[in-house]
C-alpha cells in the first residue's frame, strides 16, 4: 500500500513525466488495465483511476498488464529480443505454465531466460509468468461477482486468459452459481496491508486461507485447499472476510494484538497442534524452533515442527514470524524476510507502548 501522501506526490510526478521516478513507482491504469512507467508519452488518467506500486511485480499481481507505449518491464535500456519474445509468448496465453519444454519450442535457453529476467527485473521469468497469471487469477476476486456476471451476460470472450487463469487456480470457470450448488463456495477477498496486497479466503463461518499475494507458492496452497474442500473459490464477502480485514487494520495501526475471526485449520493433527502453539505465542515475543518443540512436548521432532510452521496458511494470524532461529537470526518466512522483520519490530513497538 501506498501512503496518501505519496499518491499525491506520485502523481504530481507522473504528470510532469519526472524521471526521477523511474524505478520509484509504477502506476496502474484502472479505467484500461495497463500499468506505466512515470514517464509514459501516453494521455495521463485522472488520479482517481490510478493505483501505485513499488515493484512490476506488484502490478502484475494486482491484474494490471505491461504498457505496450512506455514498456514498463524494459527500461532502463531496451530489453533484448529474448525478454521480448518470452514476455509476448505470456500475453498471448497467460495462463500458461511453463515447462522445460516451452522454452525449446521457442527456441530459448531457459537458463539464459532466467537469468536475463532476473537482471533486469528482480524476478526470474517464471516468476514473471507466474505473477501475470495470478494477477489475471486475482482479477476476479478484486473486481467482485458483478464483474464476472457482467461478463457472463455480455458472452465474455477468454482471450484475454483471464477465464482459464482464473479456473485454474480458483476452480472452474466462474459460471452461473446455481448450477454448483451442490458444491462448497469459499469466498475470496483482497485486503490492502502496509506490507503489501493480501488474499483471504473463508466459508460463512470462517476464515480459511490469508496469505500475501507474492508470497512463493501461494498458487499451488490455493489449489491444494480448493482440491481438500472439493469447493469453488469466488470473490464475494463474508463475516470472515470483512472481520478480518477490520482485524488487521487495527493491528497494523498497533491497536490489535490478540485476532479473533474464527479460524478453520486445514492440516494433520499434528499441523493443527503445532499451529495453535503458535497461537499461544504472546503478542511481541519469539521463540526458536527448539523452544517450539520443547513446548509441544516433542524436542525430537524439531523439524516436523519446522516444516508445520513453514505449512501456516494464515500468515500474521498464525503467528509464524514469532519464531526465530535460537542464535537470534530471523530465520525464514515464506512473505520474506523484511515482512519478518516488520513484524516483529511493529509487535515489539506497540508492546512497549501498551505496558
Ligand atoms: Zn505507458
Amino acid at each position: 500500500m501506498i501512503l496518501i501522501e505519496k499518491k499525491q506526490e506520485f502523481y504530481q510526478a507522473l504528470m510532469d513525466k519526472n524521471t526521477d521516478y523511474e524505478g520509484v513507482f509504477f502506476v496502474g491504469v484502472k479505467t484500461t488495465g495497463v500499468f506505466c512507467r512515470p514517464t509514459c508519452p501516453a494521455k495521463k488518467p485522472k488520479l482517481e483511476n490510478c493505483e501505485f506500486f513499488k515493484t512490476a511485480q506488484e502490478a502484475l499481481l494486482a491484474s494490471f498488464r505491461p504498457c505496450k507505449r512506455c514498456r514498463p518491464l524494459s527500461h532502463p535500456s531496451q530489453v533484448s529480443p529474448l525478454i521480448q519474445t518470452l514476455i509476448e509468448a505470456v500475453e498471448e496465453n497467460p495462463s500458461k505454465r511453463w515447462k522445460e519444454s516451452d522454452f525449446n519450442e521457442l527456441l530459448v535457453d531457459s537458463s539464459t531466460a532466467r537469468r536475463q529476467f532476473k537482471k533486469r527485473f528482480g524476478m526470474t521469468f517464471v516468476e514473471y509468468a507466474r505473477a501475470r497469471r495470478m494477477g489475471l487469477a486475482f482479477k476476479q476476486i478484486r473486481d467482485g461477482e458483478a464483474v464476472i456476471e457482467a461478463q457472463l451476460n455480455t458472452g465474455y470472450e477468454s482471450s484475454s486468459g483471464f477465464r482459464d487463469a482464473f479456473s485454474k487456480i480458483m476452480g472452474a470457470a466462474p459460471t452461473k452459481l446455481n448450477k454448483y450448488y451442490h458444491m462448497l463456495m469459499l469466498k475470496a477477498a483482497w485486503i490492502d496491508t502496509p506490507l503489501g496486497l493480501m488474499i483471504a479466503i473463508s466459508d460463512e463461518e470462517a476464515l480459511y486461507l490469508l496469505e500475501f499475494v507474492d508470497r512463493r507458492g501461494l498458487e499451488r496452497e490455493i489449489e491444494k485447499l480448493r482440491i481438500k474442500t472439493k469447493a469453488q473459490i469466488i470473490p464475494d464477502s463474508t463475516p470472515p472476510l470483512l472481520s478480518i480485514e477490520a482485524e488487521l487494520n487495527a493491528y497494523f495501526k498497533g491497536t490489535l494484538t490478540e485476532f479473533k475471526t474464527p479460524l478453520h485449520l486445514l492440516g494433520s493433527s499434528f499441523q493443527k497442534l503445532v499451529w495453535k502453539e503458535l497461537i499461544s505465542i504472546p503478542y511481541g515475543q519469539t521463540r526458536s524452533y527448539a523452544e517450539q518443540a520443547k513446548f509441544l512436548g516433542k524436542q525430537t521432532a524439531y523439524r516436523a515442527v519446522a516444516n508445520a510452521n513453514g505449512a501456516n496458511q494464515l500468515a500474521i494470524v498464525i503467528p509464524c514470524h514469532r519464531i526465530i532461529n535460537s542464535n537470534g537470526d530471523l530465520g525464514g518466512y515464506g512473505g520474506g524476510i523484511a515482512r519478518k522483520k516488520w513484524l516483529i519490530d511493529h509487535e515489539k513497538q506497540h508492546k512497549a507502548t501498551r505496558y
